[in-house]
């Protein structure tokens, strides 16, 4: 099969399309004949050699998710066969013409999306989900504070509150984000770069705070993070892009008995893994079904592009998800 290698540790031209051996699918797996994948700043992360595949996965294939056609089903599976659509959520590998997932990894793309925006959804759609409604509890009339809010995780988290019925708040660097995310159901969009979040988010709820907030930016936002949120609010911490070391002030945290959760997707036990694709299958799969929320695809590049594709993340210009395309 051909797959973007990371030929060594290092910028996004290490990337290269190599021939490799196809992955073998064991009695419980499916053989995919992979159509798209995505990328994740976790795959920059781990090109540069700093975030190591889970044990099972590729360390120099990147690719935490595909979408595609199934091409072999081991002895044991019964409910997925040759010929089906499915896509889901990978440990690494993505980025190859083939993948082989546990076949109750792999669910059924839904009817109305293509196979790019199939492979624009799992990471940032199971991150945001289980963040926000298995960590936070977020509840139908609270508010939430969305961090990069065109960031994958971002467009993902945005839909599922509006759907969820919360009011919600987010963040981003430009307005053509800001619009963005309220073309996708935020309420109010808050300029990083010329505004302080927290006091906008006061200002808006009468000085009380919102009370779930999902974040990607760590240590730069901690103390504003805390300032933002109300009494017994949640904080879910999902990602670092601004730092991960903090000099804190603990008092807030048990004057307003805040309770915060960090939380990461890749390193999980399948056993994980397969409860929270059921979740996903049974909660979020029918309002994709319905229109009523879709993966948001900015740009898609050819597998040959993967180097490309990578400097665009790091550039910091998408709105929602970079794709990669097999054909
Ligand atoms: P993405 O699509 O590449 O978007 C990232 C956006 O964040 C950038 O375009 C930029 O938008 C903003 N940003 C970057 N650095 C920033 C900073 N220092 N301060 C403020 N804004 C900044 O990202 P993604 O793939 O969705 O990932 C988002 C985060 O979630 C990453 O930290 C990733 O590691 C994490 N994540 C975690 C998990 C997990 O399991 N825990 C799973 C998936 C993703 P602006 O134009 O608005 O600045």
């Amino acid at each position: 099969m051909r797959a973007a290698v990371i030929t060594e540790p290092g910028g996004p031209d290490v990337l290269k399309v190599r021939e490799v051996p196809d992955p073998v699918p064991g009695p419980d797996d499916v053989l995919v004949d992979v159509k798209a994948s995505a990328l994740n700043r976790a795959d920059t992360l781990q090109r540069q050699g700093g975030y190591p595949a889970p044990p099972g996965s590729p360390d120099d294939i990147p690719g935490l998710e595909f979408s595609g056609v199934v091409v072999e089903a081991g002895a044991n599976v019964t409910d997925l066969s040759a010929g089906d659509r499915v896509f889901g959520l990978l440990g690494g590998g993505g980025y190859a013409s083939r993948v082989v997932t546990h076949s109750r990894m792999a669910m059924r793309i839904p009817k109305g999306l293509d196979f790019e925006q199939a492979a624009a959804f799992p990471e940032v759609f199971f991150t945001a989900y289980d963040a926000l409604f298995n960590h936070c509890e977020l509840a139908m009339g609270e508010s939430v504070l969305i961090h990069a809010a065109g960031s994958g995780v971002g467009t993902a988290a945005v839909q599922l509150a509006h759907s969820a019925g919360a009011y919600v708040f987010g963040t981003a660097g430009s307005e053509d984000k800001l619009q963005g995310a309220k073309d996708l159901g935020m309420d109010v969009g808050i300029n990083y770069r010329e505004q302080d979040f927290s006091a906008v988010v006061r200002e808006h709820t009468g000085g009380a705070g919102v009370d779930v907030l999902l974040d990607v930016i760590g240590a730069d936002y901690w103390d504003r993070n805390l300032a933002s949120l109300a009494l017994r609010g949640r904080l879910v911490l999902v990602g670092t892009m601004g730092g991960g070391a903090v000099q804190a002030d603990l008092r807030p945290l048990m004057f307003k008995r805040l309770r915060v959760h960090g939380t990461v997707l890749r390193s999980r036990p399948i056993e994980e893994k397969i409860a929270l694709t059921n979740q996903i299958k049974r909660h979020v799969l029918p309002l994709i079904d319905s229109g009523a929320m879709k993966p948001v695809v900015d740009k898609v590049f050819p597998l040959a592009e993967a180097g490309e594709a990578h400097r665009y993340m790091e550039s910091n210009a998408n709105f929602g998800k970079i794709v990669l395309s097999m054909e």
